[in-house]
């Protein structure tokens, strides 16, 4: 966000705190300054530790009291997430967005479209409802988790259809002579046509290649979908 639009918000944060003769500005324009800075989503205490890196060390309740200041004054979102954390997040007015909260790293992404929050407008009308304000949380794993997670297992285990990558060759320098002839490198994908009994089938680059279970047993491979 600019410059001039944090400037603004500075402004108009002072003035409010003026009229409600809310004491302590100095300390709670700094605050403000640290949120200003950040587009992070932290708890009360998350907020108090990036505003003691700025070098200003301040109460954690003053902080708390603060965040609660600005979310009352519209340039704070305090939103509840699962398990009861509460974070604070900078808004900007008239400008809305939904959340991607991944339950294993605690990372949040924001997004926004268009197309859903018409068809969640047109939801509440339908059923008679005025909407005045909703969030929405998407839980599940991020990207990077994703693939951290993702585990690698036996290519003869993998059932027909899915497509695998191949990540490991446990054999020696044999095996791997005769797996690059039938073009199955480290990295390369395939796809597993059959696998019941004999040897696998799998579909390589655009061809058909056998593999006995021997050989099957000694690759490992990361399951990469179902194919469509
Ligand atoms: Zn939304
Ligand atoms: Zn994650
Ligand atoms: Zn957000």
């Amino acid at each position: 966000m600019s410059f001039t639009l944090h400037q603004e918000e500075r402004r108009q944060f002072e003035r409010l705190l003026r009229q409600q003769r809310i004491d302590r500005i100095a300390d709670r324009l700094a605050v403000l300054e640290a949120f200003l800075a950040s587009e992070g989503h932290l708890g009360a205490e998350g907020w108090h530790r990036q505003i003691k890196k700025n070098g200003v060390d301040l109460e954690p309740s003053f902080v708390a009291q603060t965040l609660d200041l600005l979310v009352r004054f519209g340039l704070a979102a305090k939103s509840e997430f699962e398990g009861g954390a509460v974070r604070y997040e900078h808004q900007h007015l008239g400008q809305h967005h939904d959340h991607l909260i991944c339950t294993a790293c605690g990372s949040i992404a924001e997004f926004h479209d268009a197309e859903l929050e018409v068809m969640q407008e047109r939801l509440a009308t339908q059923a008679g409802f005025l909407p005045l304000r909703h969030q929405l949380q998407i839980y599940g794993l991020c990207h990077k988790c994703q693939s951290a997670r993702e585990p690698t297992l036996p290519l003869a285990l993998v059932s027909p259809g899915e497509r695998v990558r191949i990540a490991r060759v446990a054999g020696g320098e044999e095996l791997n002579r005769q797996l690059m002839d039938l073009g199955l490198v480290l990295g390369a994908e395939a796809e597993v046509i059959s696998s019941g009994g004999g040897p696998l089938v799998l579909a390589v680059k655009g061809s058909r290649v056998a593999l006995g279970r021997g050989a099957a047993h000694k690759i490992l491979v990361t399951p990469l979908g179902q194919q469509q």
